[in-house]
């Protein structure tokens, strides 16, 4: 695929290039924030699984009024460095970068908790939506030790089968919970986010790192009739803005002469790179032709 031909088909890929921010993701926390304006008040927020940095671009930008807040990002991958944000490499499901990160916070909690938080996806639904959700309660479990009462929590949901049992996980800890769609995130993708407002934990709750945050035993068929939780879902986004799912001209707003913006941060130690070495050094596996089989090797398995 072209250069140009990517601009063409993912107009908030472009904008985001065009705009300075490091990813497309930008504009969907944008969209989320003109809904239910996320950073009003907010000092103090923590940007979970943050690569390459587009939200915490937004967040250093946003939080403390003129970018005088602390951001804390974390990632697995590591990430270029930003003004104003504090970065953390490291894994969120593990207990050593949890602890990390409270730290920063202990005496001062947060007001805001993001996690855009995506596996590798596999392709097999239900092992995506699994590993998703529990990014998503990993994420959760550092907001209960994080979050002041009454602060916020915004985090990716895949809408799988049984994204109603996440609701009522969240709908514990939380006055309001949604699901919020932005329109930067394509009607394709089964993304959407969580918008959790009101924090506020059972009585006689105690964050606990060491024990898993809910209890799992029950069983998911429970959850139907009264205790479904179904949560609004609200579309956000102007009416008037992009669609992810569209493919524009490269004249977009009929008239200037488009220009090609490259990445504004291009990936620093992508996990492609060790692929494109071993390519150009003839050393990546390669498919064998069907004569290259050995059709015998069915014989030689053990009887
Ligand atoms: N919000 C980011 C931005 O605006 O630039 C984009 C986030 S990207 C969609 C998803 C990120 O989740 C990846 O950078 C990936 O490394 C990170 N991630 C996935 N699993 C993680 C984990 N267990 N701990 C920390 N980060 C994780």
């Amino acid at each position: 695929m072209g250069r140009t031909s990517k601009d063409k088909r993912d107009v908030y890929y472009r904008l985001a290039k065009e705009n300075g921010w490091r990813a497309r993701s930008a504009f969907k926390l944008l969209q989320l924030d003109e809904e239910f304006q996320l950073f009003k008040g907010v000092k103090r927020a923590v940007d979970l699984c943050a690569a390459p940095g587009s939200w915490s671009q937004v967040l250093s930008q946003k939080v403390g009024g003129q970018g005088s807040g602390q951001v804390v990002a974390v990632d697995l991958q590591a990430m270029a460095p930003l003004p104003g944000v504090i970065q953390i490499q490291g894994d969120i499901t593990q207990l050593s970068t949890a602890k990390e990160i409270i730290q920063h916070f202990e005496g001062c909690p947060a007001d805001l908790v993001v996690c855009d938080g995506a596996p590798d996806v596999t392709g097999l639904h239900d092992v995506d939506e699994y590993m998703q959700a529990q990014l998503l309660l990993a994420a959760l479990n550092i907001a209960t030790h994080v979050l002041k009462l009454g602060g916020c929590f915004v985090a990716k949901i895949f809408r799988g089968r049984d994204v109603t049992l996440l609701y009522s996980q969240l709908r514990i800890f939380f006055s309001s919970v949604l699901c919020a769609k932005p329109k930067s995130s394509r009607n394709s993708s089964i993304e959407a986010f969580a918008v959790c407002q009101g924090y506020d934990p059972p009585e006689g709750f105690i964050p606990d790192l060491t024990r898993p945050l809910l209890n799992h035993s029950y069983d998911f068929n429970q959850l139907d009739g009264p205790t479904r939780v179904i949560v609004p879902f609200v579309a956000c986004g102007d009416l008037s803005a992009y669609d992810s799912d569209r493919t524009y001209s490269l004249d977009l707003d009929g008239g200037s002469e488009y220009k090609y913006t490259p990445p504004t941060q291009p990936p620093i130690a992508p996990p492609y790179q060790e692929a494109c070495r071993l390519k150009k050094n003839g050393q990546l596996a390669k498919e064998l032709l069907p004569q290259e089989c050995s059709i015998n090797s069915v014989d030689k398995l053990p009887q």
